[in-house]
């Protein structure tokens, strides 16, 4: 698989990294084994990196799964605020992945300069982590060309993961021109780039050679994250990676079926998902919630919240 160098000075990792939210609780796609086993058998085609975060809930997975694979590369974030915060997100993640010292550890979801002002001394911490060598790569993941801008500036920054797709679904301040500009500017500070949600949640999957291209020709942008829960997804995605033929088998076996958000009718209308919403897709209609489709982008982060498990990705 082709190994890209993220940014000036980051490490070499494979194009793609694996997107572990598909396999973890918070999407539901599969059992925690059978998301191992995927992982696993990601791994033994080459993919050599692997993006969770804390509210995946999925480092027992990993851990397991990238048994005889020490050299994986992991990336975790956390939206801690605190320094406190920060330094037990960081010990949670050494302890839950067995490891001393973490690959990248990010912001998860940053908005702009403001929201990175409130999470300053969160920062300052894993600066300081860095310092001792307990995480080598910091950085921000973010849905905002803001975030983007804000993070490029932000000191002692190695890596940014922005949502990025050729229709720009799911930027939530901005157009695409506007979300390559920020990447741009990020880039050419030296910054390591890998995308997220390059199928747009689902929404561009019936092009998806055309979703992959776009990305991948963006100077800047060096690798992106696929979300996979099945063998056949990583094949498919390799494949298609590798500019290989795709068997009709294999295309119709994948051929990404349109998944949806679905709200149980016992939803009881207490507003909490639509906060934890970052997309803005959710409403409460006759006091119950309802979702915008072309607005969510299936991450299922409204379903960790919800206190009567209305919300799931089907
Ligand atoms: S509605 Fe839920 S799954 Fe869709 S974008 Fe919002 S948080 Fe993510
Ligand atoms: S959090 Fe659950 S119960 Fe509350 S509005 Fe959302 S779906 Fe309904």
């Amino acid at each position: 698989m082709r190994q890209v160098k993220l940014g000036l000075w980051g490490p070499s990792v494979s194009e793609v990294c694996f997107g572990s939210l598909a396999i973890s609780p918070l999407q539901g796609r599969v059992t925690e084994g059978e998301g191992t086993s995927v992982l696993r058998y990601a791994l033994e085609q080459g993919v050599n990196w692997i993006d969770t975060a804390e509210i995946y809930d999925n480092y027992s997975q990993i851990a397991e799964a990238i048994k005889g694979h020490e050299d994986v590369r992991i990336i975790s974030k956390s939206y801690s605020v605190t320094a406190a915060e920060m330094r037990q997100s960081i010990e949670k993640a050494r302890t839950a992945l067995n490891r001393d010292t973490l690959d990248f550890f990010l912001l998860h979801e940053q908005e702009s300069a403001l929201t990175l002002k409130g999470h300053s001394r969160a920062w300052e911490e894993l600066l300081r982590a860095k310092e001792k060598g307990i995480v080598r790569w910091i950085g921000i993941s973010t849905h905002a060309v803001a975030g983007v801008r804000a993070g490029a500036l932000q000191p002692g920054l190695d890596v940014i993961h922005p949502i990025l797709n050729y229709e720009g679904l799911g930027i939530i301040d901005g157009t695409l021109p506007e979300m390559l500009e920020a990447i741009a500017f990020a880039a050419e500070l030296g910054i390591g780039i890998y995308a997220m949600k390059v199928f747009g949640g689902g929404h561009l999957a019936h092009d998806p050679e055309k979703a992959v291209d776009f990305v991948r020709n963006i100077s800047g942008v060096q690798a992106m994250a696929l979300g996979m829960s099945s063998r056949e997804e990583v094949d498919y995605n390799l494949r298609l990676l590798a500019g290989k033929d795709i068997p009709t088998i294999l295309r119709d076996k994948v051929r990404h079926r349109e998944r949806k958000l679905y709200i149980a009718d016992w939803c009881q209308g207490c507003g909490r998902c639509l906060e934890a919403c970052p997309q803005g897709a959710l409403e409460l209609k006759d006091l119950v919630a309802v979702v915008d489709a072309k607005k969510c982008v299936l991450c299922g982060y409204c379903g960790r919240v919800c206190p009567h498990f209305c919300l799931k990705i089907v």
